[in-house]
């Protein structure tokens, strides 16, 4: 049983939905009050309003990630009037485009929407963690890039792999301070921008999941939860990948 997450404050990038709406409402029934961070509004006031109906606290904040600017704004107005303990850095994008098609603008919108946005979240944190002398922060990665290569999406593994470097030396700048970063690396998990890919996709990568199915954003948030934990506070630089086994197999073939 872990140290209880009772009244921490995290802030969830991109937690209106998906993988983020996921880590913000496991955050929200351990007890934590959960800020969380994007552009769409709608989206924004139903996952304050899914986090209520869980029992749970929070807020939203609009914010768009790939601004400076926004991003410490949020950061600043939560840490003032709640405090700041743990930030996930996962709003993120993968839009399809072969390197043959893609416009340099292309490139980098993924790279300032997926990796620049990290290197904000924790400038932005940095100040009040090492005020209050702790901290967590957990980028949401992707084997995609760290781990495998996946034709049509070259910018995006760029960005995912330069989390994890960016990463490794933030936490060795922050260790001095007590504050751990660290990763989670998905697989396949379903979210609405996974089911935008299309059935044939989702059925092709279901089936080469040694586990036997898509990961759900939950599955995600056990791992992210554990790396907020007060468990967790001899772990940095670190990365979890959460994948059902995908990235195990030797050949094309799906397990049998
Ligand atoms: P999703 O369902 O599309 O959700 C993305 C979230 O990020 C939304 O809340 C979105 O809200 C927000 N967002 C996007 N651009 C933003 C911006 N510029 N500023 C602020 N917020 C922004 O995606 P997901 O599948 O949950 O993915 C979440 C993270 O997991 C990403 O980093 C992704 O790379 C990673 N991941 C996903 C999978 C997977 O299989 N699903 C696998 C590996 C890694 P707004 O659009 O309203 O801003």
């Amino acid at each position: 049983m872990l140290a209880s997450l009772k009244g921490k404050s995290v802030i969830v990038t991109g937690g209106s939905q998906g993988i983020g709406l996921g880590i913000s409402l496991a955050f929200a029934r351990a007890g934590a009050f959960v800020t969380i961070a994007a552009r769409g509004e709608e989206a924004g006031a139903n996952a304050v309003e899914e986090i209520a109906l869980a029992g749970g606290a929070g807020q939203f904040l609009q914010c768009d990630v790939t601004q400076w600017q926004a991003v410490k704004a949020i950061v600043d107005e939560t840490a003032n009037e709640n405090g700041l303990d743990i930030i996930c850095a996962n709003a993120g994008i993968f839009p399809k485009q072969t390197i043959e098609e893609m416009e340099p603008e292309q490139w980098d919108h993924v790279l300032d929407t997926n990796l620049r946005s990290s290197f904000y979240c924790v400038k932005a944190a940095l100040p009040h963690m090492k005020e209050a002398g702790q901290g967590r922060i957990i980028l949401t990665s992707s084997i995609t890039g760290p781990i495998t290569g996946d034709a049509g999406w070259s910018h995006y593994a760029a960005s995912k792999a330069g989390q994890l470097g960016f990463m490794r030396t933030a936490a060795l700048e922050l260790a001095p301070h007590k504050i751990t970063v660290n990763s989670v690396l998905p697989g396949n998990i379903r979210t609405e921008a996974l089911d935008d890919l299309g059935d044939a996709y989702l059925k092709k990568m279901g089936q080469t999941i040694p586990l036997g199915r898509l990961g759900a954003p939950q599955d995600v948030a056990s791992a992210v939860l554990f790396l907020a934990s007060e468990e967790a506070g001899y772990i940095t630089g670190q990365q979890i990948v959460v994948d059902g086994g995908q990235v195990l197999p030797e050949g094309l073939e799906a397990p049998d």
